[in-house]
């Protein structure tokens, strides 16, 4: 495998000579992060590397230290056979989730990603704070969101999905698939490509377990060997965790992967949003993704009420929620101070194909 294979470029080698400074190491990349090692991958094979103790015990938060996804630079390995990390290169983009520990601490979970594939399902209704807000955490991470409505063989027509989606995230592409029936695999591994790295992120359920491996497809190429056991006798890890695409790109699948929740995700989308499942099947015909039910033109809801089908008080007691719940999360977003999901978009040059 080459280093370009795993998405080395021009602009690595000038990063990488500037922070060698003349220092005989190579680059690698980070591929599994163990508890103060790292499992990774350069030019020469699969590599074990470890910070120098004083690199870890200055580093300020998680910010600091390496992990999957990193390239580094390495000097050769000492007699145990572990390459101490002289240098992270500075990253091009990192995924951050709130790590919820003592205290909320950002915890990057996989660096230098290019495209992050955020899925969500047809069949289910669509929750739109649910999308904005990873599409948030990935634009703000540096990243460039895809949208991957998956399933689509459940439904008869998944246009409308389309076009609200459209509406929520302006200028974010949405590739309308079906993991189950392969469809739209294509179009969804043309935004990958030779040396692009990509995540699957997405509410548990919508299919990113499937998703990734009818990705991945059966030539992907492990980059690390599958071991229970170095020949140190350390235990390492089974799970593969960056695997590159027959057809060139790389996808990156950790553990912390599953648990990018956005981290201002709301506490009510539980039992009383569920209960309230008649008005979001009724919402998915309304002419806004947002809308409130109210006074808005085009709205299914309000129609249906006016047709005798849905009971008025149903509508008073599902805006009483929204309303509740819309307030939570507007004091959330203040709270850390959070631009319109528009305004990343096009602070961060997304704009419509
Ligand atoms: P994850 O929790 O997001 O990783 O979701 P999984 O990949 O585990 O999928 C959840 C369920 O949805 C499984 O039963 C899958 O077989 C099913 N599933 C995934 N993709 C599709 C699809 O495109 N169509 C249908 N009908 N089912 C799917
Ligand atoms: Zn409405």
């Amino acid at each position: 495998m080459t280093l370009e294979e795993l998405g080395w470029d021009d602009t690595w080698a000038a990063a990488a000579e500037a922070a060698a400074a003349g220092a005989a190491v190579t680059p690698a990349r980070i591929t599994i992060e163990h508890r103060g090692a790292y499992e990774a991958i350069g030019a020469g094979g699969p590599v074990w590397a470890e910070l120098r103790g004083k690199d870890y015990h200055e580093a300020r938060d998680k910010r600091a230290l390496p992990t999957v996804g990193d390239w580094v630079l390495v000097s050769g390995a000492d007699q145990g056979g572990v390459s101490p990390i002289h240098a992270l290169l500075p990253r091009r983009s990192s995924l951050v989730r709130a790590a919820a520990g003592e205290k909320v601490a950002p915890q990057p979970i996989a660096a230098n990603v290019d495209v992050a594939f955020v899925v969500t399902s047809a069949n289910q209704d669509l929750n739109v704070r649910r999308i904005e807000r990873y599409l948030t955490t990935v634009v703000d991470g540096g990243a460039a969101p895809v949208i991957l409505l998956n399933k689509i063989d459940l439904v008869d027509d998944f246009a409308p999905l389309v076009a609200r989606l459209a509406e929520v995230a302006p200028g974010v592409p949405v590739v309308p698939c079906s993991a189950a029936r392969g469809d739209g695999l294509d179009a969804a591994r043309a935004h990958l490509g030779p040396g692009r790295t990509g995540v699957v992120i997405g509410s548990s359920g919508v299919g990113k377990s499937t998703l990734l491996n009818r990705l991945l497809g059966a030539a992907a190429q492990d980059v690390q060997p599958v071991r229970a056991d170095d020949d140190r006798g350390r235990h390492t890890t089974t799970r593969r965790e960056l695997f590159v695409l027959a057809g060139g790109g790389i996808l990156i699948d950790t553990p912390g992967m599953r648990e990018l929740k956005p981290w201002t995700e709301p506490d009510a989308t539980g039992d009383d949003a569920l209960a309230f499942d008649d008005i979001a099947g009724l919402a998915a015909g309304c002419r806004f993704g947002d809308c409130s039910h109210d006074r808005e033109p085009g709205c299914a809801v309000r129609a249906a009420v006016d047709a005798g089908e849905l009971a008025a008080d149903r509508v008073a007691a599902w805006r009483k929620l929204h309303l509740e719940q819309t307030a939570q999360a507007r004091k959330r977003l203040e709270k850390v101070g959070a631009k319109s999901l528009r305004q990343r978009l096009r602070d961060k040059g997304v704009k419509g194909e």
